[in-house]
């Protein structure tokens, strides 16, 4: 079997397509949608991120700032600028890129910002309304998943699915949204024994480990959706995934690349979540609520 190659880049277009038109109804009724992106320190990986964010949103007609602190920030200006940012009614996403510099509490800066404009779901509230299955706003990188599943109209319910990592990012987002639809989830760590006796039952296994290559054809089970989630840049310079993409392909029913899987649904999601809460705004605002 050769699998199918998920193209992420072209759904992720899609994504963008439609993003468009619900700008236009928005900016109709007066309303532009606003995300403001936070970046403490000067980490190279974290600029190159931030600098794809606020362009793609530009792109797409998202107004879009980015504030970036120097590394030596105190806390208190953090949560001075995401207190002002939760106050302005212009902003309708919040992002504070991750990682923080060491004497910043990431967590306390995560609960700071406000759960409505919280486009990345990392805010506790968040986190447990995506749990009970009352989703607000879904992590943008398992969200992508999501929805190139439904692009490819690939079943989850009644699958099983095994998802590799437990990140608060990624893997433990990915198991509950794979669990809401009906799918029988395994989670695996690098305590676990015996990987590959879990994967290879997977239909569905989504890897992210930040482990290049690990998950090798004998780990497959013939026919399976794989999804790679993993982002490793090689000493040599190339970009591979924390799955062996050549022997899996010849295993796999249907897989994703890297790059060009995830990776660009993940600032698609992003500009989706950015939308939805101006749009929440915006009828909220119809209904005569203050926001
Ligand atoms: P973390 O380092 O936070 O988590 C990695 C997880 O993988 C941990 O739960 C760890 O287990 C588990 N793990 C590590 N080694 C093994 C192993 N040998 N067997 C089984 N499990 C293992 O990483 P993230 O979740 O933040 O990211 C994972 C990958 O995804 C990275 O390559 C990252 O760059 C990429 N990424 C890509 C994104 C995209 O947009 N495509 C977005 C976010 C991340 P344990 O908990 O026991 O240590």
């Amino acid at each position: 079997m050769t699998a199918r190659i998920i193209d992420g880049k072209a759904i992720a277009q899609k994504v963008r397509e439609e993003l468009k038109g619900r700008i236009a109804q928005l900016r109709e009724a007066g309303i532009v949608p606003g995300l403001d992106v936070i970046i403490v320190g000067e980490n190279p990986a974290s600029q190159v991120y931030v600098r794809n964010k606020a362009t793609t949103s530009r792109e797409i007609g998202i107004r879009s700032e980015v504030h970036a602190l120097p590394a030596e920030t105190p806390e208190d200006t953090l949560l001075r600028l995401i207190g002002e940012l939760n106050r302005n009614p212009d902003v309708h996403g919040i992002l504070v890129q991750l990682p923080l510099p060491a004497h910043i509490d990431s967590s306390k800066v995560l609960e700071a910002v406000d759960p409505a404009k919280d486009v990345d779901g990392f805010h506790l509230r968040n986190v447990g309304a995506l749990v009970t299955g009352n989703k607000i706003f879904v992590p943008c990188t398992p969200n992508g998943v999501m929805r190139m599943l439904a692009e490819e109209r690939l079943t989850v319910e009644g699958k099983d699915a095994v998802v590799v990592g437990r990140s608060n990012i990624v893997g433990k987002p990915m198991a509950f949204l794979l669990l809401e639809k009906g799918a029988t989830v395994t989670i695996c760590t690098s305590k676990t024994r015996n990987l590959a006796e879990h994967t290879r039952r997977a239909d569905i296994l989504v890897v992210a480990t930040g482990r290049p290559r690990m998950i090798t054809a004998d780990m497959v089970k013939e026919g399976a959706v794989v999804i790679d989630v993993g982002i490793n840049r090689l000493p040599d310079g190339k970009l591979v995934g924390d799955v062996d993409f050549e022997s899996v392909k010849a295993k796999a029913g249907c897989l994703t690349p890297v790059p060009g899987g995830v990776g660009p649904m993940t600032i698609a999601m992003l500009l989706c979540n950015t939308v939805e809460s101006a749009e929440r705004v915006a009828s909220a605002s119809a209904r005569g609520v203050k926001s």
